[in-house]
This record gives structure tokens, sequence and C-alpha cells, in this order.
């Protein structure tokens, strides 16, 4: 049996039997890691708030090299999601989005830092109020592009020229922006003001973001998802209830 001790941000955990839990962990160590948190429901329930979606934590996993679920031991709080949580309905649910994205990007058993300084970053300017739809378009973009994803805001997929300065016109067949050449752009067309936030996303540091949204940057949202869709190949749970709720708002 192995032993590794890792931080980890706690992703999500789910019942398991009448006493314990699967928790799923975004670990520095070893990237996404599942582990039976046993004693972790019931009466007196073991590790109690650690296991909140996005709590950093500190634990320590035994389990074989390459085993699909691993046993959770010491499992030590460094800091708790809840008390950002506690801010109101469409903050927790804003974290379980977040959450919710990690898990869909992370992968299994395979340690990346990048991803896990990313993932703190975020969870930590959420903490300082950093607006919510701020740090969901910054994780949204850097996810994308650390997976290869996001299109280059610089260069014409079509012809590899640099773009004109100006609105990006995007190309889906293209999986690109492109020149006026190498158009018609089959959209979206992401305005001047949404290509200025993107390139503050992509220099600055997510705590560094200051508010409010630039109102052109609204269209990133659904841009976005439709990148991240198509790439999963299946939507996000917490994104519907989030636009769910948000309609429903007064
Ligand atoms: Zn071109």
């Amino acid at each position: 049996m192995a032993l590794i001790t890792s931080d980890a941000l706690v992703l999500r955990a789910y019942k398991l039997g009448e006493t314990s839990k699967v928790v799923v962990l975004l670990t520095r160590e070893r990237g996404k890691v599942r582990a039976v948190a046993k004693g972790a429901r019931g009466g007196r329930p073991r590790y109690r708030s650690a296991l909140e979606p996005l709590s950093e934590v500190r634990v320590s996993l035994h389990g074989r090299q390459g085993a699909d679920l691993m046993r959770l031991g010491e499992c030590e709080l460094l800091r708790s999601a809840f008390r950002t949580g506690e801010r109101g309905l469409e903050t927790a649910l804003f974290l379980s989005y977040l959450a919710e994205l990690l898990d869909a990007f992370a992968q299994e058993g395979e340690a990346d830092d990048k991803v896990y300084r990313l993932a703190l970053a975020v969870v930590q300017a959420a903490e300082e109020g950093v607006p919510e739809a701020l740090l969901g378009r910054y994780l949204e973009a850097w996810l994308l592009k650390l997976s290869g994803i996001y299109p280059p805001l610089d260069r014409c997929a079509g012809c590899d020229r640099p773009l004109p300065a100006g609105p990006l016109r995007y190309r889906r067949a293209s999986h690109g922006f492109v020149c006026d050449d190498c158009g018609p752009a089959s959209g979206p067309v992401l305005p001047e003001g949404a290509r200025s936030f993107l390139g503050e996303v992509f220099r600055r540091a997510p705590a560094d973001l200051a508010g409010p949204v630039p109102p052109e940057a609204t269209i990133l949202e659904s841009f976005h998802y439709d990148l991240i869709s198509s790439h999963l190949e299946r939507d996000l749970r917490s994104h519907r209830v989030l636009k769910d709720v948000a309609r429903e708002a007064p």
C-alpha cells in the first residue's frame, strides 16, 4: 500500500453506503483522485467541513499505484470554502460550477501544477470578493487554454497572419478567429471590449481583476460554454442550475 500526502482541493463528495463518502480531489501531487472517506457520514461524521467543495486540504491517501479508488486517511483543513459559500445561494452555486469545471478538465492521476495553481488562485480570489462573473470567465478561458482549445487572439486561424485590431470574428470550421480574407465568420463576433478583457485574463492573476464586468464581455459566457460543451461532449449540470436561478431572480 502506497501512501501519498498532498495538498488538494475538494471537487465533490458523494454518499457511499451508510457511513462513508467518495471524495473527488484535485491533488497537487497526483492530479484528480477519487478516495473513500470512511466514517464521513453518520452521527459523528469524521472530516466535517473539510469535504465541502473547494475547501483546501492536506490529505494522506492510501492505495495501490493506479488504483481507481484510494482511501482517505488524514484530512487537514487548510482553508474552508464554507465562508465564501455562506454569502448566499448564488455564490454557493457558483462555487459548485467552478468545482464541476475543474472536475471536468482535470486529468485523473496526472499531476498538473498549472491547473492546481490556477484553481487555488481562483478560489482565493472568490474569497476576496472578486466578482463571480469575472472569475467564471477567467477559469473557463484558462482551462480551455491549458487544454489547447482556446483559439489564439492575435493570429488568424486560416492564414496565420496577425489579426487586425478590433472585434474578433470566430469561424467554427477553422476552430479560431479569422481575418477578412479567410472568412466568412460563422460567429460569434467578440467585440473589442471582450477582446481586451481576454487580454487582461491571460496577463493577470485572478485577484487583480477589477469589476465590474465590461458589458461586451458577457458574450464570452456563451462563447466559452460552446467551446466547453463541444470539447467535453456534454453539458455541465451546475451551469444549467446557475442559468435557471439567474432567470428566476427578480
Ligand atoms: Zn486569414
